[in-house]
């Protein structure tokens, strides 16, 4: 029995909060039904942002609706702030993912408030979730910028393990380690992601790289080593941030599978099947960047499919 890894599909959220086109609510139920089928245990699947912010969210409710309907995986959905998590809540999402910045300047840019009235919001979603009617609500508490700042520049190590503590004592369930604009190395990942782990005991912590800078996936391995068994990722490397210029990419689906698979890990991801739909969204998107080498070169010959024992 192989350990199991779990990816997060994050492209109907953060893999297309930037690009041009707006996607149909079909196509984005179509990514994730696919998705799912290829074995995605997870997906993000809407931001609950107000549509005249980003109007590529402007379907949310239906996305979250959709997706909850489809089965077969749990989605959840980001929510910047209190009224977000509200309309996620009532969709009957079971799952929401909260974001605040580590970096002062980022979470003024993006949320217009400063990092602890951000924390004060926190208690306020937890409160409501505690105070929600049916299924208890997961919800998971994301540290952005956690590596560094395209605004701030350098964000101190001390106080995003802080936000962790204080985030994990608030009442999350998940803290998610992000780097938001791709300034992390695995060095930090050791250290940052590693103290973290420690400092939150038995609560899981994720890890939300962008390979903006190439070392995405050597970024999974370091989380890896200090305990990490949880990744958000996108499809063919899609994604940004409106306040973090230039910092396009989340790492990629498939060649984080295959980088959790080679490291001898369980996914449950049928890679063929997730790269036949990267295709296809990519056809969805034009003029946008793609990225990832998996689906570029195809899988060595000596890959071993899930489920098939190794000869
Ligand atoms: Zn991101």
């Amino acid at each position: 029995m192989r350990e199991r890894a779990c990816v997060r599909e994050v492209g109907p959220r953060d893999g297309i909060q930037m690009v041009r086109t707006v996607l149909a609510t079909e196509r984005k139920l179509t990514w994730c039904r696919r998705a799912a089928k290829a074995g995605i245990r997870e997906i993000e699947v809407t931001s609950f942002v107000p549509a005249k912010v980003v109007p590529q969210f402007g379907d949310a409710e239906a996305v979250a609706r959709g997706a909850i309907a489809l089965g077969g995986f749990t989605a959840s959905a980001l929510v910047p702030n209190l009224k977000g998590a509200a309309r996620a809540i009532a969709t009957g999402l079971p799952r929401i993912n909260y974001v605040l910045s580590a970096s002062e300047e980022h979470n003024l840019a993006n949320v217009r408030r400063t990092t602890e009235e951000s924390l004060a919001d926190f208690g306020r979603i937890v409160a409501l979730r505690n105070a929600a009617p049916g299924p208890r609500v997961t919800l998971g508490a994301g540290i952005a910028t956690a590596f560094g700042c395209t605004i701030q520049g350098a964000v101190p190590e001390k106080r995003v393990i802080e936000l962790a503590i204080r985030l994990a004592e608030a009442g999350a369930d998940e803290v998610i380690v992000a780097d938001t604009v791709g300034y992390g190395d695995p060095g930090q990942v050791r250290r940052i992601v590693g103290d973290i782990t420690k400092a939150v005991g038995k609560l899981p912590v994720a890890c939300h790289f962008h390979d903006t800078r190439g070392l995405g996936l050597a970024n999974v391995t370091a989380a890896i080593e200090v305990g990490v068994r949880a990744f958000d990722a996108s499809l063919a490397g899609l994604g940004g941030c409106p306040f973090a210029p230039g910092a396009t990419g989340n790492i990629d689906t498939e060649d984080t599978v295959f980088l959790l698979e080679q490291l001898g890990f369980d996914t449950g991801v049928d890679l063929e099947a997730l790269v036949a739909l990267r295709h296809e969204v990519e056809a969805w998107l034009p003029g946008e960047r793609f990225s990832g080498a998996i689906a570029r070169a195809g899988l060595p010959k000596t890959y071993r499919r899930p489920g098939v024992a190794a000869p």
